[in-house]
């Protein structure tokens, strides 16, 4: 028989872990006849009790595992660990509160049977999102997907079934600052797709609130393209060129042929507006720089990308 396992990555679920655990255990009875399953929970630093509650499922139950960090790495982290640590022909990801509907696990492994190697959950709408998130999330999408070297699809979440092979090939990407869909996005293999609707959260807040997803995003573009490094250096270059001729022009209009334009400006105001513009170039330069740089830090001192206190595995 093949196994699947099953990774939930949680922070402060401590009510939600037994509910999912409840609705897992339905779809596996339903399975039970060609699969065997397992499932991870990888505790990502909760301030509550949810590490107790995967405790207590894993005494009872052997098919249970847990991962518990020794503080709050992120989810991104908290999936890595979980495709690190499982042993299933096949895996799939979900969240740990209850929206991505578990009922959708036989579709995926069909799916899986039909030669898929990964297969991607698709969200509808998210009617609990808010405006500033699904602003931000086109604007995301429409920026990433003009300059990333891989297509990044709209709306595909972090529910996905990964064949092992996957999951082998993903366990030796090494860096740390990582968004995990996009790296399974870019290592390719046959993909199949699963529209859902995500369900409501019951218990707790969502986590991910809109700056946390706006230094997600500004990572992934640091990480995924080149784009705003050479943007710096064009705009440099074009603001340049336009700066010098006008203030050629000024020079020119005011010593030598006296244009109205030209002389309306004060030599001071001349001189500060451009000084003004320049040091905006300068920030902006040094600011993308120190992105980048943040980033080959990261990479270089080469921390290990997470901590555990204690593990079943
Ligand atoms: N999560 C996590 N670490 C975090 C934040 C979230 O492991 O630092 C988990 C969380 O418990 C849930 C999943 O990631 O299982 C999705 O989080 P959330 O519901 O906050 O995000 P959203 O639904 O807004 O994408
Ligand atoms: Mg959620």
């Amino acid at each position: 028989m093949k196994k699947i396992s099953i990774i939930i990555p949680a922070y402060n679920e401590e009510k939600n872990i037994p509910l999912i655990y409840i609705e897992l255990q339905e779809v596996f009875k339903k399975c039970s006849d060609k699969y065997v399953f397992n499932i991870l929970f990888i505790n990502d630093g909760s301030l509550d009790n949810t590490i107790g509650e995967m405790e207590k499922l894993a005494q009872v139950d052997q098919d249970v595992k847990f991962i518990d960090f020794s503080r709050n790495f992120g989810k991104e982290v908290a999936t890595t660990a979980g495709l690190n640590n499982c042993d299933g022909d096949a895996c799939i990801m979900l969240d740990g509160d209850l929206q991505h509907p578990v009922e959708l696990i036989p579709e995926f492994i069909a799916k899986w049977e039909n030669g898929a190697e990964v297969v991607v959950g698709i969200r509808n709408k998210n009617k609990s999102n808010g405006f500033f998130k699904k602003i931000g999330s086109n604007i995301f999408y429409k920026v990433i997907n003009k300059i990333a070297e891989i297509e990044i699809i709209p709306n595909a979440t972090d529910y996905r079934l990964l064949d092992r092979v996957v999951v082998d090939e993903f366990n030796r990407l090494t860096e740390t600052n990582r968004m995990t869909r996009a790296l399974v996005d870019w290592l390719g293999f046959r993909r199949a797709y699963i529209n859902f609707n995500a369900n409501e959260r019951i218990h707790g807040n969502a986590s991910y609130s809109f700056w946390k997803l706006f230094k997600l995003a500004m990572n992934s573009f640091v990480s995924l393209s080149l784009f705003p490094l050479q943007l710096a250096g064009n705009l440099g270059i074009v603001i340049t060129l336009v700066s010098g001729l006008a203030g050629f022009y000024i020079l020119l209009g005011k010593y030598f042929f006296r244009t109205p334009f030209a002389s309306t400006f004060s030599d001071a105001e001349n001189l500060a507006i451009l000084l003004v513009f320049l040091v905006g170039i300068i920030l902006i330069s040094i600011g993308l720089m120190a992105l980048y740089i943040a980033n080959i830090h990261k990479e270089v001192i080469n921390r290990p990308m997470y901590v555990m206190r204690k593990k079943k595995l």
